[in-house]
């Protein structure tokens, strides 16, 4: 790879302003020795209910002061039970306060759920920090926490892709978040994290995450981040993240009140992958009957994020005519090295010709037999 070139693309990678880690949104509504319980993650399958996600947060809470996490006005303050008064909140919230925010010019609506006591009524205008109620363990809870929901644009409890994660939008003080998108991961796959980036205390167990159930249909990822899975109160510090038996691996350096796209920074730390699109000569070449391809999958540069593209490797003999595909199918951006076993065919010129979207390589071998 072209030295200069890579260093201008690390550099454009440390200091565009695309890549520049965002920061909280929302303040952390209850104290800082109060725990997220890590085994209840936003997008997990819900423990009573397999077909639909838990989509919010809960943080782990002893009938405690919970404080507004933005500014806002008070919209619902009450209970609203099992689908007896029009449906809005079926799902056993208990007790809970609904204030309605702004965030990025659109309505967001940000729900405390499972209350013993609110404090504030309806229409009264919030300050962020504001004591709103004392935490508890009403409506559909299995002991005392606070279940901290954000929805966008609507609250309509079922409107399609209107969570978004609250892990992303505020931590404890000190603390960072790391997000990203595992390529054609199915739902809940699990995502390592290494060394274990939560303090302790306040956590206790270990926490990993999970890619999101995405076919509960009100689950999404953030408008911004467009990720599949987070991990929030991550501690300052450089990680591993793996998921798919190490298909998916990311290296991750995260600093306090930093939220971090694992896939951006992971370009960082490889410093290897290129803004172009590069087939490399095949080694040996004359060869006898394997060679070496090597091709870089290059991440898009305007987004920086480090999606999937369709990649496709073909050999073709000196008539045109297609005698091997080596690959064919969706690749995150990397370096990739293709082994290629011509034992079958007869010696002479061929050609290999990568594709992706509409840029074509074409480089020639030659098979020595
Ligand atoms: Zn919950």
């Amino acid at each position: 790879m072209n030295f200069n070139k890579t260093l201008f693309f690390i550099v454009f990678l440390l200091l565009g302003p695309k890549l520049k880690a965002q920061t909280f949104r929302l303040k952390r509504p209850v104290p800082e020795n109060v725990q997220v319980y890590g085994n209840y993650l936003y997008g997990e399958e819900r423990f009573w209910d397999a077909n639909n996600a838990h989509r919010g947060i809960d943080m782990l809470i002893s009938y405690d002061t919970v404080y507004s996490a933005s500014n806002g006005t008070v919209a619902f303050v009450g209970y609203n039970p099992n689908n007896k008064t029009g449906g809005f909140e079926p799902n056993g919230f208990g007790n809970y306060i609904r204030i309605k925010s702004k965030w990025n010019n659109k309505d967001i609506y940000i729900y405390y759920a499972h209350l013993t006591k609110p404090i504030v009524s309806v229409n009264k205008n919030i300050t962020q920090g504001e004591p709103i109620a004392i935490s508890g363990n009403t409506g559909n809870s299995t002991g005392p926490h606070l279940h901290f929901e954000i929805r966008e644009n609507t609250y309509l409890w079922n409107a399609n892709r209107t969570r978004r994660n609250p892990e992303l939008w505020f931590a404890k003080n000190g603390m960072g978040a790391i997000y990203g998108n595992v390529p054609n991961a199915p739902d809940n796959t699990r995502i390592n994290i290494s060394p274990d980036p939560k303090p302790r205390p306040p956590y206790t167990t270990f926490v990993w995450a999970e890619t999101y159930k995405f076919s509960d249909p009100t689950i999404s990822g953030d408008d911004i981040y467009n990720e599949n899975y987070a991990i929030g109160d991550v501690k300052p510090g450089t990680y591993t993240i793996t998921a798919l038996n190490g298909n998916y691996k990311r290296i991750v350096t995260v600093k306090a009140g930093e939220v971090v796209n694992a896939d951006a920074t992971t370009l960082v730390e490889r410093n290897q992958i290129s803004e172009k699109f590069i087939l490399l000569q095949n080694y040996p070449n004359p060869f006898n009957p394997t060679t070496t391809i090597q091709y870089t999958v290059p991440v898009a540069v305007k987004t920086l994020h480090a999606t999937s593209q369709l990649v496709k490797l073909i050999v073709y003999d000196a008539l045109g005519k297609k005698v091997a595909s080596l690959v064919d199918k969706q690749q995150v951006p990397g370096n990739y090295k293709i082994t290629f076993d011509a034992k079958e065919l007869a010696g002479g010129v061929y050609f290999y010709q990568l594709l992706l979207n509409n840029i074509i390589e074409t480089k020639k071998m030659i098979l020595a037999k």
